[in-house]
């Protein structure tokens, strides 16, 4: 419980309609993009400048306050969730585009600006920040780079970490640095920056962001390509990449999932289907059209039953919609969705496919497959209940296994929704033992007292 003074002192430094403690808006700063983990706060603090952010971390640390930094709340890791209490710090209200700056083509912008904020604004000037989260609708700048987000169009444009240069950050102790800028080479040094991305919330709170922007393409295609075999849609993936196209985006939609798309909003996509996987190219018009033609012919050629080209915007706007709603699909239909993110070179895409389909036999539970298929994330989530202690740990062992197959196919963990709440233990046979320890010290070392964000990623600090 934090001291009523110390209520008091925070609405002053925020001011008073900055401030929730009421048990219902408590209630609501409880929980992430799931409602898997939840505690709540004792104080949801909404500050409008990096200074106010400061001078709260300050007294936190003197405290002894856990801080959570939270942006739209979208993680699906356990991230905002206040585990130990505290303080959750907003940054929704820092929601400033502050400069576009089209001859060094970047964006400065305050951290809770919302991605489709963002993209919208920069559309009018033709420009688009590439990594996007199929959470762009809620998901803030702070968020995506303390996530290190990714998305579809990944694939072509790199994740999050390749578009930020520059940040200003509140260090859990309180003071208020900048890190990176506007130049693209900005050297010297260790490479400070790139350890706030994907730290999670864990290392200070982000106040600005200097992001890398891209011109927005010509023209763009959608393609569909459907099959009889899961296992062959996953080897397409590498096959249109070695074939000399690089997609903007390959979206895989194994056969569940097409179903409940069908069922919830009639997509159009073949019901009987075991996959299909959706292609965007984008560039200037000639490109598009003889990239188009490639993914066609060797889709063709590897197994697809069929393939088309989009035929207009309607059909295409469809088939990413449709995409778009897999997170509600899929975690409208269980109880617990152990929503998961391991990540394999994409050449082991098929190996990873065919253990997941061997493991939902063994343990009997339902593994769906809806993911970012050309970055090698394909998602698998298995459909469970926390309530139904018997099947939830079978649905454990099954991702324990999906976890040490992912690592041993040459992979990871984690593609891009962070260690968060539960995946520590996983995580830390991920990584030599000495890595690990070297991370741990340096959250100890800048953190000493622990209060930025605790319980994530080092749940034994
Ligand atoms: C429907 C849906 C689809 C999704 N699709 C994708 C996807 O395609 N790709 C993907 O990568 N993720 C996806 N996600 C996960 C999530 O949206 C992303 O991780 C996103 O980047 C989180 O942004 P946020 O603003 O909601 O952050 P939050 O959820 O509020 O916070 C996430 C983490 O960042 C920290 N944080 C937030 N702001 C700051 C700050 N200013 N400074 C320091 N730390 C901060 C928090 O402490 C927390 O640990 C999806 C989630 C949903 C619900």
């Amino acid at each position: 419980m934090i001291e009523r003074t110390l209520i008091e002192e925070f609405s002053k430094i925020v001011g008073s309609g900055n401030i929730l403690t009421s048990e219902e808006s408590l209630k609501a700063y409880s929980y992430d993009g799931t409602t898997t983990w939840m505690h709540q706060p004792d104080v949801v603090l909404f500050p409008k400048s990096a200074e106010e952010i400061a001078m709260v971390v300050r007294i936190a640390n003197t405290e002894k306050i856990p801080v959570t930094p939270r942006g739209g709340g979208s993680c699906l890791s356990g991230g905002p969730v206040p585990i130990q209490g505290g303080i959750v710090l907003c940054t929704t209200r820092m929601d400033n585009i502050l400069e576009v700056d089209r001859t060094a083509m970047v964006a400065v912008v305050e951290p809770g600006v919302v991605l489709m904020n963002l993209n919208n604004r920069l559309a009018k000037e033709g420009f688009f920040f590439p990594p996007d989260p199929q959470s762009f609708l809620s998901a803030t700048i702070g968020g995506v780079i303390a996530e290190n987000a990714g998305g579809p169009a990944c694939v072509k444009y790199g994740v999050t970490k390749q578009y930020v240069r520059g940040i200003d950050v509140v260090l859990p102790t309180g003071e208020l640095i900048t890190l990176g800028g506007k130049a693209l080479c900005c050297g010297a040094g260790y490479d400070l920056l790139s350890l706030f991305v994907s730290s999670e919330g864990t290392l200070g709170v982000i106040t600005k962001a200097i992001v890398k922007i891209n011109w927005l393409p010509a023209d763009r295609k959608t393609i569909l390509a459907v099959y009889d075999d899961v296992a062959v849609a996953g080897e397409n993936v590498y096959r249109v990449l070695e074939n000399g196209v690089i997609p903007g985006k390959i979206e895989l939609i194994d056969n569940w999932v097409i179903n409940r798309f069908e069922d919830m909003m009639q997509v159009g996509l073949p019901r009987d289907a075991d996959a299909v996987l959706i292609f965007e190219v984008d560039g200037p018009p000639e490109a598009v059209e003889v990239e188009t033609k490639t993914i066609v012919e060797v889709a063709t050629k590897h197994g697809a039953r069929e393939v088309r080209a989009a035929k207009d915007e309607n059909e295409a706007g469809r088939y990413w919609a449709g995409r778009r709603a897999g997170f509600a699909a899929v975690f409208g239909a269980a109880a617990t969705v152990m929503a998961e993110d391991v990540t394999v070179p994409r050449g082991q895409i098929p190996a990873l496919i065919n253990k997941c389909r061997e493991l939902s036999k063994k343990y009997d539970v339902e593994i769906v497959m809806l993911g970012h298929a050309g970055d090698g994330n394909l998602h698998p989530s298995i459909l469970t209940d926390i309530s139904n202690k018997e099947h939830y740990g079978r649905a454990a062992s099954a991702m324990d296994e999906i976890f040490d197959v992912a690592v041993a196919l040459g992979g990871v963990i984690s593609g891009e929704h962070g260690i968060g709440l539960e995946k520590a233990k996983a995580f830390s046979k991920t990584i030599d033992p000495e890595v690990f320890e070297l991370m741990k010290k340096v959250k100890t070392f800048m953190d000493p007292n622990n209060i930025m964000n605790p319980g994530k990623i080092w749940p034994q600090l």
